[in-house]
C-alpha cells in the first residue's frame, strides 16, 4: 500500500502546483524585486505587540470561550450596532480563512455548489473542494464588477452559497453599493448564504466598503479579520458576524476544529480596536497612486480602490500572464501569473505593499518588458 493510495479524493483536488511552481523559481532568486507579496510591509503596532506579551505574562494562555473573550465580542458588536443600529452575534476565528471554513462546512452537503467571482481568492476553490462542494467561478472580466444577472444564471437547486469579497484580491476592486445590495438581495430571493469576504475593509483609498450585513440580516455572514489591518497575519485572528442561526452552528464546529482563535491574539485585539492605523491606510492609498501612475500607458488595467494589488493585463506581445511572470522573474522582479485566482491566464497581480524603490524599480522592469 502506497502512502499515496491513503489519501481522500478532497486531497488529491487541492492542487498545489501553481503556487508551488511559481514559489520554486522564486526561491531560485537572489534578493529579488519581489511584489508578490500578500501581506502588509508594516509591522504590528508597538503597543499591539505589547498587549500581547503582557496577555500571556499575565497568563491568558489557556482555552478561552469556543466563541471567544465575550469582552472583544462586545466591543465588535458595538462597533457593528454604530455603523449599522444593530447587533450580530460575533464568533472569533482563526483568521478569515477559519471563518470561511466553518461557513462553508456549516452549510455545503457533498455535491452542493459555492458561486463566486473570477478572479477569486485563491483558497476559495480549494476550501469548496474540500468540503465536498462543488466551486462555480463567473468571470467578471474586463471590469470585475458584480454582475448579479450572471451570478443568478450560475444558481442552480444544488447552489447553498454566494462568495463574495470586497476589496477583493486579487483585483483589489471595492464592490459598489449597489452591487453590494443586489448580492444580498439574491441570497435572500433563492434562500442562500452569501458569505462576505471583508478582510481587506480597513484599508480602502476611495471611500468605505459596503457590506451586506444589513441588507440581508439572515442570510448573510460577515469574516473580517484582523491579521492585514495591524500586521499581525501570524496570529491568526479574525471574526465571523452574521445571523444567529448560523454563528451557533458554526460556534459548535469551531469546539471540535479550532476550539478557538488563539488567546494572545484575541486579548490583543482588544488593544487593536483602539490603536490608530489611518497612517498604514494613506501610505498605501499613496502606493497605489504611484504604482497607477508608474503603470499608466503600458498595461491596461482597473483602478484598485482598496488592498493592496492591482491585477493588469499582461501584454499581447506574450504568450499568456504566465509568459510575462517567467520573463519578469528572469529580470528578477517577482509578480503572480493571473491564472492562480483565475480560470484565464490573461491578468497578472502585483502587490503594493513594498517600499517604494522596490515599486520603481519593478515597475520599470514590468512597464520595459511591455514596451518591448
Ligand atoms: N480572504 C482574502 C481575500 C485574502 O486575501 C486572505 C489572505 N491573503 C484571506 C482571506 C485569509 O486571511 P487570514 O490570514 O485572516 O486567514
Amino acid at each position: 500500500m502506497s502512502a499515496n493510495s491513503l489519501l481522500a479524493d478532497r486531497t488529491r483536488k487541492v492542487e498545489a502546483s501553481g503556487i508551488r511552481k511559481f514559489f520554486d523559481l522564486a526561491g531560485q532568486l537572489k534578493d529579488p524585486c519581489d511584489l508578490s507579496i500578500g501581506l502588509p510591509d508594516y509591522d504590528a503596532p508597538d503597543e499591539v505587540k505589547e498587549a500581547a506579551i503582557a496577555a500571556i505574562r499575565a497568563g491568558q494562555n489557556r482555552y478561552t470561550p469556543s466563541a471567544g473573550l465575550p469582552e472583544l465580542r462586545r466591543q465588535i458588536s458595538a462597533e457593528l450596532k454604530s455603523a449599522h443600529g444593530r447587533e450580530w452575534p460575533i464568533l472569533l476565528t482563526s483568521g478569515v480563512s477559519g471563518g470561511l471554513t466553518l461557513a462553508l462546512l456549516a452549510v455545503v452537503n457533498p455535491g452542493d455548489e459555492v458561486v463566486f467571482c473570477d478572479p477569486y481568492f485563491v483558497s476559495y476553490i480549494h476550501l469548496v473542494n474540500m468540503v465536498g462542494g462543488t466551486p462555480v467561478p463567473v468571470a467578471t472580466y474586463p471590469d470585475f464588477a458584480f454582475r448579479p444577472e450572471a451570478v443568478e444564471a450560475a444558481i442552480t437547486p444544488r447552489t447553498k452559497a454566494i462568495m463574495i469579497n470586497s476589496p477583493g484580491n486579487p483585483t483589489g476592486r471595492v464592490m459598489t453599493p449597489k452591487e453590494v445590495e443586489s448580492a444580498a438581495r439574491l441570497a435572500t430571493m433563492h434562500g442562500l448564504l452569501l458569505i462576505s469576504d471583508e478582510i481587506y475593509d480597513r484599508l480602502c483609498y476611495d471611500g468605505e466598503n459596503p457590506t451586506p450585513l444589513p441588507h440581508a440580516p439572515d442570510n448573510v455572514v460577515a469574516l473580517r479579520g484582523y491579521g492585514k489591518t495591524y500586521g499581525i497575519t501570524g496570529w491568526r485572528m479574525g471574526y465571523a458576524a452574521g445571523p444567529a442561526w448560523l454563528i451557533e452552528e458554526m460556534t459548535k464546529l469551531h469546539q471540535y476544529t479550532y476550539v478557538c482563535a488563539p488567546s494572545m491574539a484575541q486579548a490583543a485585539a482588544l488593544t487593536a480596536l483602539r490603536t490608530d492605523v489611518s497612517s498604514h491606510r494613506r501610505d498605501y492609498a499613496r502606493k497605489r497612486d504611484l504604482v497607477c501612475e508608474l503603470l499608466h500607458g503600458a498595461f491596461e488595467f482597473v483602478r484598485p480602490s482598496g488592498g493592496f494589488y492591482v491585477f493588469p493585463k499582461a501584454p499581447a506581445s506574450f504568450g499568456g500572464a504566465t509568459d510575462f511572470c517567467e520573463a519578469a522573474s528572469r529580470e528578477n522582479v517577482l509578480v503572480i501569473p493571473g491564472n492562480i485566482f483565475s480560470g484565464r491566464d490573461t491578468h497578472f497581480r502585483i502587490s503594493y505593499a513594498a517600499g517604494d524603490d522596490l515599486l520603481r524599480r519593478g515597475c520599470e522592469v514590468l512597464c520595459a518588458l511591455a514596451r518591448q
